[in-house]
C-alpha cells in the first residue's frame, strides 16, 4: 500500500496523536514549523502534538491536516 495513502487513512481512522505517533518515521513526513507567538499567553491546557506547542489541540490542528491532505 501506498505510504502516504495509508497515512492518510490513518487520520480518520486514529486520533490524530496516534497518527502522529505513526507518520512521524516516515520520510515523506514534516514537523510543522514552531509557534511564534508566546506560549505563556495561550492556553496551556490545549497542547499540539505537532507543533509541540499550546493554543489547539492536535485534534483541532488544522497545519497536520492539511498537510496529510496535501500528500496525496
Ligand atoms: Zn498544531
Amino acid at each position: 500500500m501506498n505510504e502516504v495513502r495509508e497515512g492518510r487513512e490513518m487520520y480518520f481512522k486514529n486520533s490524530p496523536s496516534q497518527i502522529l505517533s505513526k507518520i512521524q518515521g516516515q520520510p515523506w513526513f514534516r514537523w510543522s514549523a514552531p509557534m511564534q507567538s508566546d506560549e505563556s499567553k495561550r492556553d496551556q491546557n490545549l497542547r499540539c502534538d505537532y507543533h509541540n506547542g499550546v493554543d489547539h489541540t492536535t485534534g483541532q490542528c488544522r497545519f497536520l491536516q492539511t498537510f496529510l491532505e496535501n500528500q496525496i
